[in-house]
């Protein structure tokens, strides 16, 4: 199921901001824009069995589709087996996460329907729950922009997402998630000092998966 959503998820990330169907359209070859059958749509053995190859014009496709469909199966079933998901809605609030961190690794920012989105859903699943984290997510949210836009660094989207996850989980795990990211990011460019800029977003996902091992309730 991971990752089926992750493979639709890019999909979406792909043509959603060129405006593009994405409910009667099926899914076609970028290059030759032939057609492909449902076996080449099954997600990571569809990659695997063309050896990421179109099969009409042997068009390369770039290996961050198997990448995301590997994190998107994998962070499901390990979530699944830290009895996470079904505790407290968290499944439908990490696979809207997926959604945010595979539109921000493709285009370094996020449209702003799925933070709202995602706003709503939080806000509906945990209601009454979020005022104790009220004031200190406002106080985040506030000492953040106003980070961002002095450095020009933090994208508005890390913001409220980061905002939102100190209303719905609290500081102490907030603190850990984003230590974690920023520690993916740091690793990630150490290996790599020609990428110098980085979307936030798909190592906060990461980081999240470490929720079930961090030493917080
Ligand atoms: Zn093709």
């Amino acid at each position: 199921m991971g990752a089926t959503l992750a493979s639709f998820f890019q999909l979406l990330a792909d043509r959603q901001p060129l405006g593009l169907d994405v409910v009667f359209t099926p899914s076609y070859c970028d290059s030759c824009f032939k057609q492909l059958a449902y076996y080449d749509l099954i997600p990571i053995f569809g990659y695997l069995r063309q050896h990421g190859h179109c099969r009409y014009c042997d068009h390369n496709i770039a290996p961050d589709s198997l990448i995301w469909e590997f994190i998107g199966g994998f962070s499901i079933c390990w979530m699944a087996s830290q009895n996470y998901l079904f505790n407290g809605h968290y499944l439908l609030v990490q696979i809207l996460i997926l959604q945010l961190a595979i539109f921000d690794a493709q285009h370094f920012y996020v449209d702003q329907l799925y933070l709202t989105q995602l706003f709503i859903i939080v806000i509906l699943l945990w209601g009454s729950s979020l005022v104790t984290n009220l004031i200190p997510a406002i106080l985040c949210f506030v000492v953040l922009t106003l980070l961002s836009y002095l450095s020009k660094g933090l994208g508005n989207a890390d913001v409220q997402l980061i905002s939102l996850a100190l209303l719905a989980i609290g500081f102490t795990a907030t603190l850990w998630l984003c230590l974690l990211t920023n520690l993916f990011i740091l690793i990630h460019f150490l290996l790599r000092r020609t990428q110098t800029k980085f979307p936030f977003i798909p190592y906060f996902y990461i980081a999240l998966l470490t929720l079930p091992l961090l030493p917080i309730k």
